[in-house]
């Protein structure tokens, strides 16, 4: 059984055929346009996926997943709120669903990232996972379940405030966690500070900042912001561990190591616990998708659908 899944997040949409064991077949990514554009550009990269195909390939695909951001009526498809996309009460399974000829499932982003990280480590009963890539968003697992709030928006780790004096935030506060440590935010504030316009992305920011400080530095506000964050998060909670996973966790030990210290030297009181990656890096939201699909078409909910 294969899944076509898809990431859509602030900077590109991510596409891709999923396999069994999380193995990717197929892979492809495009820019995100904002407004309906982007529900275009699913379909355009779920039928070229398709096509790119053998017959047999093509028929064992079960289903899409959508990993989508904002809020996200899952059981009726829609998109509510997507401020980056600027998407309000937009349908989002139905119309793809028949476009592409298969059912398809749409997901919270950060909750199917965060499923597929803490599945994928093992599902440990006490951990936090965070999902750090344009937003910054969190899951806490207690006794092996994810506290999801009453009206299922805990974790918003972004926009904690760890700066009130920072940078203006998207919601209206300033200093969040994601105005610091948001891949976005880090090329802004690099760029607007004087940076190398050259700069392509996170990845392209790290290895920078061995020889270019304004880049170590803007590294090292978000690894302090992130250390807050956690350290808020982690004297409420005291989680058994941090697991970090997308797209900007793929910096690996430029993250982790300097995290780690950074944590320690700011945690008074607050116990840190073990910091470690994910091995899903920036897929995991691409996985978390797959996984969806293939749920919502197993044998048990087949039964359910018209
Ligand atoms: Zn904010």
């Amino acid at each position: 059984m294969l899944a076509l899944a898809f990431d859509v997040g602030g900077t590109s949409v991510r596409g891709a055929v999923v396999g069994a064991a999380d193995v990717v077949l197929a892979e492809s990514r495009v820019a995100t346009r904002p407004g309906p554009a982007v529900l275009d550009d699913i379909g355009r990269m779920g039928e070229e996926l398709l096509a790119g195909l053998s017959p047999t390939a093509r028929a064992g695909v079960a289903g899409v997943g959508i990993a989508f951001p904002g809020l996200v009526d899952t059981d009726a498809g829609i998109s509510r709120r997507a401020v980056n996309l600027g998407l309000v009460d937009t349908l989002v399974a139905a119309p793809l669903a028949e476009r592409l000829g298969l059912p398809v499932t749409v997901a919270h982003d950060t909750a199917a990232a965060a499923a597929a990280i803490w599945a994928d480590a093992g599902s440990p009963a006490s951990a936090l996972v965070a999902v750090l890539g344009t937003g910054v968003a969190a899951v806490t697992y207690v006794e092996g379940r994810a506290v999801v709030g009453v009206s299922g928006q805990a974790g918003e780790l972004g926009h904690l405030v760890v700066d009130p004096a920072g940078p203006p935030c998207v919601c209206g506060l300033r200093g969040c966690v994601e105005t610091r440590a948001g891949a976005r935010a880090m090329l802004e504030t690099y760029a607007s500070r004087g940076g190398d316009t050259g700069v392509t992305g996170v990845a392209d920011l790290v290895a920078r900042t061995r020889h270019d400080p304004l880049a170590a530095q803007v590294w090292s506000e978000a690894i302090t912001a992130l250390a807050d964050g956690f350290l808020a998060v982690g004297a409420l909670l005291a989680p058994g561990e941090i697991i970090l996973g997308g797209g900007v966790a793929e910096a690996g030990g430029d993250l982790l190591d300097p995290l780690r210290d950074r944590m320690r030297e700011r945690a008074g009181v607050t116990a840190v616990p073990p910091v470690r990656l994910s091995s899903l890096g920036g897929r995991a939201g691409l996985i978390g998708a797959a996984r969806l699909a293939l749920a919502a078409t197993g044998p048990e909910s087949r039964g359910k659908r018209a």
